[in-house]
């Protein structure tokens, strides 16, 4: 067959790029893996690629310490966004500890395989428009005590996985909750999002300890110019079911005087409580099962911040766009109008302005 023979349509049966194959999950499930001759470089990178094309707002939700709350936080900012209208994912980023399969009551649930990729759990509730989808190297597992003891480049590649092979969907928002430490995941993470509008919650109780942590959290976000949204100072006060005073485990003095320091608002204090902690082992969070409770709505601020942001950001890619537009439909609009009148071109300008500001 010569040359000729090609029509632009067709596929060139030698081209060392191939187009894709279409599937929607990495080539390391895929039943063909060791037969297909594809570019799976080029797969993997589409794929990514495609599923950040459809989400709006990640969310990052980091500790830096292990037990401070971060999964609570994680799953009741998403179950609150899903309670406010928006399409919500939860990718469970934490490899050692995954723990938003139980959160969202998915425990003991296993993965299905299929064209789009890896499924989501679904987490349905009354008045949930979107139901939060929940992707987790739980559903993955054998058994939900079975140990992850992994390398670096496996978990370099489930980072990847957990964005790139999970079926998504469009999403508004992406709420990823990060294992602790500002290790290989979360720099995987901060690597392939680059450029993507991401931002991050500091999740912390007000204890000494779990601040000295969480400030290198604070340094990893200045250092990748990631916006910090503010802290959520969980564990923060106790109420007693006796006679309903209120004391404080953790003196707050230190995280108030360092959060200060950084420049960082502090965004709610979640108290102590046994219906977060029963609603993490139901799998109901909080802001759903009792959206009128005090630990519900001491999770609104956070929420708000998580829709003020992501509207801000909006706000500003729709005015890079306009002016975008604004320039190039000017150029044209020029060599279109040069042989007019000086008063009418700019009058014409002015209306194309105005027709553009609309
Ligand atoms: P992390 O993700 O930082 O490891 P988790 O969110 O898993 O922390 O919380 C650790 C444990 O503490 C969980 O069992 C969770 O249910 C419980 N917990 C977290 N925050 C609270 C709270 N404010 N009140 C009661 N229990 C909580």
């Amino acid at each position: 067959m010569s040359v000729s023979h090609f029509s632009p349509d067709e596929r060139d049966p030698l081209a060392l790029a191939p187009a894709d194959c279409g599937r929607g999950h990495s080539c390391q499930f895929c039943p063909h893996e060791s037969t297909c001759s594809l570019d799976k470089p080029a797969h993997e990178k589409h794929l990514i690629e495609s599923r950040l094309g459809q989400i709006g707002q990640i969310l990052l939700v980091m500790a830096n310490k292990g037990g401070v709350g971060k999964s609570t936080v994680s799953a009741n900012v998403a179950a609150g966004l899903a309670a406010r209208g928006y399409r919500v994912g939860v990718a469970d980023a934490d490899i050692h500890g995954p723990n938003q399969s139980r959160f969202f009551g998915f425990a003991g649930q296993r993965i299905r395989l299929s064209q789009e990729g890896l499924s989501t759990q679904a987490f349905h509730a009354e008045g949930i428009e979107h139901p939060v989808k929940v992707g987790s190297l739980a559903f993955m597992m054998e058994t939900d005590d079975t140990p992850i003891v992994w390398r670096d480049a496996y978990k370099h590649d489930f980072m990847h996985h957990l964005v790139g092979s999970f079926d998504w969907g469009p999403l508004d928002y992406l709420v990823v909750d990060m294992p602790p430490g500002t290790g290989n995941e979360l720099i995987t993470l901060a690597d392939m999002l680059e450029g993507q509008d991401v931002a991050a919650l500091l999740a912390t109780t007000p204890q000494e300890v779990a601040l000295m942590d969480s400030l290198k959290a604070v340094r990893f976000c200045q250092e990748r110019s990631l916006p910090l949204l503010g802290a959520v100072e969980n564990m923060s006060g106790v109420v007693c079911p006796h006679c309903s005073g209120e004391f404080h485990l953790f003196p707050r003095a230190h995280l108030a005087e360092a959060l200060a320091e950084h420049d960082i608002e502090s965004l709610a204090q979640i108290p102590l409580s046994p219906a977060l902690a029963s609603g993490s082992d139901s799998g109901r969070p909080v802001v759903i099962d009792a959206p009128e409770s005090p630990e519900a709505k001491a999770f609104a601020p956070v929420i708000d911040a998580c829709v003020e942001h992501a509207r801000a950001m909006f706000a500003e890619a729709a005015v890079a766009s306009l002016d975008t537009l604004e320039q190039g439909a000017g150029s044209d609009f020029d060599a279109a109008i040069a042989d007019l009148p000086r008063d009418q071109q700019d009058e014409l300008r002015g209306q194309l302005a105005d027709l553009l500001r609309q």
